[in-house]
C-alpha cells in the first residue's frame, strides 16, 4: 500500500426518514437564536417556510434569494439581511445554490450553518466555496465555509424532479469518480468513493421507476453523502475544472454540465489511472467505466450535447484556453489539442473518443 495522508473534516451529520423535525434542537445545539432561513425562490421557498414554521421562535426571517453558481451580487444582496437584524445562525434548505449562500455568508460572518440538503450535489460536505462574478468562478478551500450541522432528510428529496435527480445524481457520482483517481486520493476515500457511487447508480435507476420509493430516496441520499465527502476530503481534477470554466462563463446549468462532460472526461483519462476506472466499473457492474457512465445517463434520459445547454460552439477555445492558463492536476497531460477534440465531442454530442 503506498503512504497517505487522511484528514476528516468536523461536520455533524443527522441523517434518517423524518429527522427534519429535529432541526430546532439541532439549531439550538448549534447556539441559534435568531437564525435565518435560506433557499431558492420557488418550489425552495415552499421548503424554507416548512423549516421556518419547525423553527419556532428560532426563526428570524426568510430570505429565498439563493442563485446558482453563488453570485457575489445575491451574497451581498442576503449579506444586508443578515446584518439588520442581528442574525445569529443561518439554516440552509435546498441544492447546492443554498448551501452555496449559506457559505459564501459564513465565509464574511463566520456565522454557523445548519443545512438540510435536498438534492445529491455534495456542497455541505465540503470546505469549498465556489463564487462568480464577471462571469468567472472562482473557488477556495476555507474551514470556515464547511457547515457544522447537515441534516440529511430523505424525505426533502421527494419532491425533486426526476430530470434533476437523474442530473444531480451524477453530479454527485463525478465526485467519488475524480476522488479515486485524485492526485491525494487515499485508500478511506476509495472505499466510500466506489460505494458511493455503485448505491447511487442503482438508487437512480430505481428512481426511474418509482421517484417516490422510499427505500431508494434514502439510499440516494446516503450515495450522495458519501461522494460529498469524496468531494470535500481530496483534491479533483479536469472534470471539475471543466464544470467550473463552462458555468462561470455561460451559466451553463451546473448538474447538467456534470452530466454531459462526465463520460468523456473519464474515456480522456482511462488510460492513465485503471485502478481507478476498474473501480469505477466494479460500481457500475460495466467492464469499460466511461461507457458504464454513458449507459446510465443514458437511461436516466440525460442529454449528451453541450450545445443543447446553451453553449456556444466558438465557446471551446475559450474554454481550452481558461482550463490551460491554470491548468489542474490531472492524470492525464493536458495539451490543447486534447482537450479541444474532447470538448468538440462533448459539444455536438457525439461518440467518446480519447485522442
Ligand atoms: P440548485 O441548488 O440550483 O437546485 C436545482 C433546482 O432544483 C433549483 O431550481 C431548486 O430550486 C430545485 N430544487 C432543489 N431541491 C428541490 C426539491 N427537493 N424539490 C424540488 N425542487 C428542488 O442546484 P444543485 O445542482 O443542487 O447545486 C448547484 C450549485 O451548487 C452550483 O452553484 C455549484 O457550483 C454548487 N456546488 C458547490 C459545491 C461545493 O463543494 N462548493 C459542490 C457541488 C455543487
Amino acid at each position: 500500500m503506498q503512504a497517505f495522508v487522511y484528514e476528516a473534516l468536523p461536520v455533524r451529520v443527522v441523517f434518517g426518514w423524518g429527522r427534519i423535525e429535529e432541526v430546532a434542537a439541532e439549531a439550538e445545539r448549534l447556539g441559534m437564536r435568531r437564525a435565518l432561513v435560506l433557499s431558492t425562490a420557488g418550489r425552495g421557498a415552499a421548503l424554507a417556510e416548512d423549516v421556518a414554521a419547525r423553527l419556532g421562535g428560532v426563526c428570524a426571517g426568510v430570505h429565498p434569494g439563493a442563485v446558482m453558481h453563488t453570485p457575489v451580487s445575491a451574497t451581498e444582496a442576503a449579506l444586508e439581511v443578515v446584518r439588520e437584524p442581528r442574525i445569529d445562525g443561518l439554516v440552509a434548505v435546498g441544492g447546492g445554490s443554498t448551501t452555496g449562500l449559506a457559505k459564501a455568508l459564513a465565509l464574511r460572518t463566520d456565522l454557523p450553518q445548519l443545512v438540510l440538503p435536498t438534492t445529491y450535489a455534495g456542497s455541505e460536505m465540503t470546505p469549498i466555496l465556489g463564487e462568480t462574478e464577471g462571469g468567472k468562478k472562482t473557488t477556495r478551500r476555507d474551514l470556515r465555509v464547511l457547515p457544522e450541522t447537515v441534516i440529511y432528510d430523505p424525505a426533502l428529496t421527494l419532491g425533486l424532479p426526476l430530470s434533476v435527480t437523474a442530473t444531480s445524481g451524477l453530479n454527485a457520482i463525478a465526485h467519488a469518480v475524480e476522488a479515486l483517481y485524485a492526485e491525494n486520493r487515499n485508500p478511506v476515500i476509495d472505499l466510500l468513493a466506489e460505494e458511493g457511487i455503485r448505491r447511487l447508480a442503482r438508487a437512480l435507476i430505481e428512481l426511474r421507476a418509482a421517484p417516490e420509493d422510499r427505500t431508494a430516496r434514502t439510499a440516494a441520499l446516503y450515495g450522495a453523502w458519501l461522494c460529498g465527502i469524496c468531494l470535500g476530503s481530496v483534491g479533483m481534477a479536469l472534470h471539475h475544472k471543466l464544470c467550473h470554466v463552462l458555468g462561470g462563463m455561460f451559466d451553463l446549468p451546473h448538474a447538467e454540465t456534470h452530466a454531459v462532460i462526465l463520460p468523456h472526461v473519464v474515456a480522456f483519462n482511462a488510460e492513465a489511472c485503471p485502478e481507478a476506472m476498474a473501480a469505477v466499473g466494479r460500481a457500475l457492474g460495466a467492464a469499460d467505466a466511461a461507457k458504464g457512465l454513458e449507459q446510465l445517463a443514458r437511461s436516466l434520459g440525460i442529454g449528451r450535447a453541450l450545445r443543447d445547454l446553451g453553449m456556444p460552439e466558438d465557446g471551446i477555445e475559450r474554454v481550452v484556453e481558461a482550463v490551460l492558463e491554470q491548468p489542474p492536476w490531472n492524470p492525464r497531460k493536458l495539451t490543447g489539442d486534447g482537450l479541444r477534440a474532447m470538448l468538440a465531442r462533448a459539444w455536438h454530442g457525439a461518440p467518446l473518443g480519447t485522442g
